[in-house]
């Protein structure tokens, strides 16, 4: 690897212009000369412009917005993961929760504060890339990333300046933004997307969510824990999205009602307008039927996420889009154009930071000659309410359609020693393993923890672990994650040692 990465600099120093690496922004009008663009600065860009800085190609990342980060550092991951967070802290002080544990307080919102955390934790973290990129002599350019030919990339700043890159090699990490619905204008205020979720200046007394996906779970209990009535409208008949197991659906959509959200499912929503009482939201059945009209003070707009690559110059280039408006790519990542590669939420696969980043680095190694390789049947999902829920692998819907056999091994909180004395017992694992051989075939968790449990789930799936393997391996107590070996003695052997 380091003869190779040793090559590329060489190979870079032997360029047309010589490349002048720096942490700082170039001043309008640059040319610069570079082994590899990247072109967007979210988890996979950022993270794949590091992985080749540091193999040694002279990088340089291109990033239209004035922060580093993409979606998920700037208005997404990060910043719903703070206000999720500590919206859990306030519900469990301002509902019946502290009181049960003997903590009695007196609270109030204060929502400027809670967002100034927001920020200070984005910030810290988009700044954070901008200290790595000078660590690893990425070169940082701002502006608008346009194609012009294989060998050449423009970035046009706000001004209207121009710097101009040349280089071997062009990485697409341009990722996705808000599916728009028909006939919504969004004005993030009281029409919103994410975005606007993310940033609400007041608590709306009532919300309806177009869409009960990962998201729009995840920032409805944002608004429901600090008080607002969340009603979720799905077109489909469950909650959580594609990909989550069914029995685990039932289990969420239960929970998440207890906790006040109310659902509409199989309902779509046809339009919305405004007037001086609030927004009036038309649904009808999902298959048809009889039209009601529900009104709420803010709408949030969450059917969705599509890719971007809006006036990217895919067209200099001869890169037609997939149908869904992906990029099409092979499994090194490369473009029809085969030193242009693509990653990341504009290309297939589910949109998530982790895959995004996984594929950034990959593809780079991939350029140095080394193996890819991605299973994307490893690539965990994770919902970020209380409890969370997070799978990886089969769901056992899967493995019916696809006529495999399989053992179903299940524990509950309920039963877990840690999860009692933290009186926060709702939920549970399920393990699906394979009938004949045992090798674990899919885990799904819902409960306080899953998002970290389910790592060693994919560790397991990585390695081919069988549920056997999972069950004889120590796991310190008293631990939340004792249930998930549990779940896996069960699918094992059919008995729970622990089941109090
Ligand atoms: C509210 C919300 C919560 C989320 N929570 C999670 C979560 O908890 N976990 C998870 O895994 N995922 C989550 N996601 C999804 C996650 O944010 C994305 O999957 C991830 O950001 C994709 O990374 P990316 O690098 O492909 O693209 P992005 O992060 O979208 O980054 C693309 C970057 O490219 C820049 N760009 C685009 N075109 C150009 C151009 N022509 N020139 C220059 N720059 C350009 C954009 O400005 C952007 O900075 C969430 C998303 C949202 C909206």
């Amino acid at each position: 690897m380091l003869r190779l990465a040793s090559r590329l600099v060489q190979a870079g120093a032997r360029s047309r212009i010589p490349v002048q690496i720096s942490s700082a922004s170039y001043s309008a009008g640059t040319t610069h000369d570079a082994d590899l663009v990247v072109i967007g600065s979210g988890p996979g860009g950022y993270v794949a412009a590091i992985k080749a800085a540091q193999l040694g190609f002279k990088t340089v990342c291109i990033e239209k917005e004035s922060t580093l980060g993409g979606t998920c550092l700037n208005v997404g991951c990060i910043p719903s993961k703070a206000l999720l967070n500590n919206s859990h802290y306030y519900h469990l002080a301002a509902g019946k929760d502290f009181a049960m544990r003997g903590i009695d307080v007196e609270v109030k919102l204060n929502l400027d504060k809670m967002m100034e955390q927001k920020r200070n934790a984005v910030t810290g973290l988009t700044s954070g890339i901008a200290g790595l990129f000078k660590a690893n002599k990425v070169t940082r350019v701002d502006g608008f990333g346009t194609i012009k030919s294989p060998t050449q990339v423009v970035a046009t700043k706000a001004d209207g300046s121009e710097d101009t890159i040349n280089t071997k090699n062009i990485l697409i990490a341009t990722g996705s933004e808000v599916t728009p619905f028909p006939g919504l204008e969004i004005d993030e205020e009281t029409i919103i997307s994410s975005t606007g979720a993310l940033s609400l200046k007041e608590v709306p007394k009532r919300m309806i969510l177009i869409g009960a996906g990962v998201i729009g779970v995840e920032l409805g209990s944002v608004w429901s824990r600090l008080g607002s009535q969340v009603t979720a409208v799905e077109f489909l008949g469950h909650v959580g999205g594609l990909g989550i197991d069914m029995e685990v659906s039932k289990t969420f959509q239960r929970t998440l009602t207890k906790q006040g959200m109310k659902f509409k499912l199989n309902t779509k929503v046809l339009s919305a307008s405004k007037s001086s009482s609030g927004i009036q939201v038309n649904v009808e059945a999902a298959k048809g039927g009889k039209a009601e009209t529900m009104e709420c003070d803010v709408l949030l707009v969450c059917i969705g996420r599509r890719p971007y690559t809006a006036n990217l110059g895919l067209e200099n280039v001869g890169i037609e889009l997939e149908p869904r408006g992906t990029v099409a790519v092979n499994d090194r990542f490369q473009t029809s154009v085969p030193n242009i590669y693509a990653i990341g939420d504009c290309i297939k696969g589910p949109m998530l930071a982790h895959k995004a980043e996984d594929e950034g680095i990959i593809c780079v190694e991939g350029m140095t000659g080394a193996p890819v390789h991605i299973d994307y049947n490893c690539v965990p999902s994770v919902i970020y309410t209380h409890p969370e829920v997070g799978w990886v692998g089969k769901t056992e819907e899967n493995l019916k359609e696809e006529n495999i056999p399989y053992k179903i091994g299940r524990f509950p909180f309920s039963a877990n020693s840690r999860a009692k004395t933290n009186a926060d017992t709702d939920g549970f694992v399920k393990i699906l393993s394979h009938k004949e051989t045992d090798r674990v075939l899919g885990a799904h968790i819902i409960g306080g923890g899953a998002g970290e449990m389910i790592n060693e789930a994919v560790l397991a799936l990585e390695y081919g672990a069988s549920a056997e393997d999972i069950a004889r391996v120590s796991h310190a107590h008293p631990t939340l994650s004792e249930a998930f070996r549990e779940a896996n003695l069960m699918a094992y052997c059919g008995k729970p040692i622990n089941n109090v």
